[in-house]
């Protein structure tokens, strides 16, 4: 076997070898579990909910009353969301075509919009 166990965690020896899901090492006899101590599992939660954030950095979450930044344009019409609409009550969704805003605009109903033309108000 060509492993690279890791050493003993008490003295070091590097001749340490596996028993079972054990490691145990030859010099001081101590045993211990190869996954102890070792975060390599990664952090728990990776992969889930990356942070949304506004246009100028500040994190945003479900609830949140948040300013359009820039007119928008809106399917049928004439005007859009014009910049400094206000939003209230934000809801944060998986983002499609990155619109991962879900919310209800004043005088346009419900939409979706970017995190990167709003500003948490
Ligand atoms: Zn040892």
């Amino acid at each position: 076997m060509d492993s690279t166990l890791p050493p003993c965690p008490h003295c070091s020896c590097e001749y340490t070898y596996e028993l079972g899901a054990l490691l145990v090492c030859p010099e001081c006899a101590h045993e211990w579990s190869p996954g102890d101590g070792a975060s390599d599992d990664g952090p728990a939660g990776s992969g889930v909910d990356a942070e949304v954030r506004d246009a100028v950095g500040n994190v945003l979450a479900d609830g949140d009353t948040v300013t359009v930044v820039k007119t928008l344009k809106v399917k049928g019409n004439a005007t859009g969301i014009k910049a400094g609409t206000k939003v209230r009550n934000i809801r944060l969704v998986e983002p499609v075509n990155g619109h991962d805003i879900d919310c209800k605009v004043d005088g346009f109903g419900p939409m979706q919009l970017k995190s990167s033309v709003v500003k948490k108000a």
